[in-house]
């Protein structure tokens, strides 16, 4: 087994590392405080090749692959969270659009999202009564000649506010069993009746916007359509596999941003007449995070290897996330104890971690759907 990084991967590793200690983290609480969307940032992150990790030089991507992706994040995470989730959200929005979009829907699309001319991409599923039931959306897309009509409503939609393209989930087909009436269509900002509603106002990410979105007789071409009708609730699952592998990257990176902190900082604190980092419960606080930090670690890069390999990686993938957001969870809290009573102030960055981590337990499938989808690769389909 080798678990050596290729030359390129090491290369766009130290490329974001470096943007990230640079551009990122000197803003990232400037950000938190007054929610402003990074666009400047974003789009030297796609000049950088960031934002179609995953797409063919012909659609203007980078092509380096999930692992360099999630590396990519990861880093990108250790400097600011809420750019880290836009970039992995963006990406994900552009492998859909690869792998179902018709070639002309690729060529308008791909290479705008890129090259940043798009400053993100969103994911509409999630609606007021379908969040981890996503099969129960109820926004639907009538066809009407060259059309669909889309009426409904999305919540919680990653930059739905700004990005340049949405990949929207609606109803097609009433009547269908559950989860077989509901395709996938791109949608373009400013069409008439595509409504952006509130940024909703969170605990962490905050300069990742999150809105409302309404569909008011939302007329789009019957060519935007993703892949065929009816194929889009297993469209999003598969999309959704992949994200997590994003969201996974970004908590890692949470956790060792704050372990990173909370060790220099027992280095130079000193109780008692002596450094912090002498007293062995400061130290096993350490060991124990690094160590679990690189077990998720373990986790996420064999998910990104399958998903490169084009292996089977759904169940990886969910181990990957639910490992990672979790210990990076509790990671960030020892680092606040490491902090003693200043972790606990604005002063010191690892209260934002704390709050940035706590949602990537919730998004893209929560911690108890993950463990659905891994007892349900285990136990098979027909129990639970
Ligand atoms: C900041 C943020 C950004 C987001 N971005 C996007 C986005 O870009 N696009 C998008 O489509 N959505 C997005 N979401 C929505 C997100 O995916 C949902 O919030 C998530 O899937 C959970 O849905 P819910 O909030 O409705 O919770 P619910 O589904 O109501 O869950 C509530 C609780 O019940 C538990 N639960 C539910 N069902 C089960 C079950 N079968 N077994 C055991 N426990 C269960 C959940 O785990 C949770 O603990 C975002 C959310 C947030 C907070």
């Amino acid at each position: 087994m080798d678990f050596s990084l290729t030359e390129e991967q090491e290369m766009i590793r130290g490329m974001v590392r470096e943007f990230a200690e640079k551009e990122l983290k000197p803003k990232a609480a400037y950000h938190d405080e007054t929610k402003e969307f990074p666009f400047e940032i974003l789009k030297s992150l796609a000049r950088l090749g960031l934002m179609g990790m995953n797409i063919p030089q012909e659609y203007g991507g980078s092509n380096v692959g999930t692992t360099a992706y999630s590396l990519a994040i990861t880093e990108i995470a250790k400097g600011c969270a809420a750019t880290a989730v836009t970039t992995s959200v963006t990406n994900m929005v552009a492998e859909v659009i690869h792998e179902f979009g018709t070639e002309e829907v690729k060529n308008k699309h791909l290479p705008k999202i890129c090259s940043g001319e798009y400053p993100a991409g969103s994911f509409a599923l999630t609606e007021p009564q379908a969040g981890s039931d996503a099969a129960n959306i109820r926004t639907t897309a009538a066809k009407d000649g060259d059309s669909y009509v889309l009426n409904g409503q999305k919540s919680f939609i990653t930059s739905g506010g700004q990005s340049g393209i949405t990949v929207v989930w609606a109803v097609t087909d009433k009547e269908a069993k559950r989860g077989k009436g509901i395709s996938a269509f791109v949608v373009e900002k400013g069409t008439p009746g595509f409504i952006i509603g509130k940024n909703e106002e969170k605990m962490g990410q905050r300069a990742s916007s999150t809105n409302e979105l309404f569909f008011e007789d939302c007329r789009i071409p019957k060519e935007n359509l993703l892949g065929q009708e009816g194929d889009g609730f297993k469209i999003s699952m598969m999309e959704l596999d992949g994200g997590r592998i994003g969201i996974a990257s970004l908590a890692l990176g949470l956790g060792y941003a704050a372990i990173d902190y909370a060790t220099e900082y027992a280095k130079g604190r000193e109780q008692f007449g002596q450094p912090i980092a002498n007293f062995q419960a400061i130290q096993w606080m350490v060991a124990d995070s690094y160590t679990e930090l690189d077990a998720a670690q373990l986790l996420v890069l064999r998910a990104s290897f399958l998903k490169e390999k084009k292996l089977p990686f759904g169940k990886e993938a969910s181990m990957a996330k639910l490992f990672a957001s979790e210990t990076a969870g509790r990671v960030t809290i020892k680092a606040i104890q490491i902090l003693g009573g200043y972790g606990y102030t604005k002063e010191y960055p690892v209260e934002r971690y704390h709050r940035d981590v706590i949602v990537t337990t919730l998004y893209e499938g929560t911690s108890e759907i993950q463990r659905h989808v891994i007892a349900r690769s285990i136990f098979g389909r027909k129990q639970g």
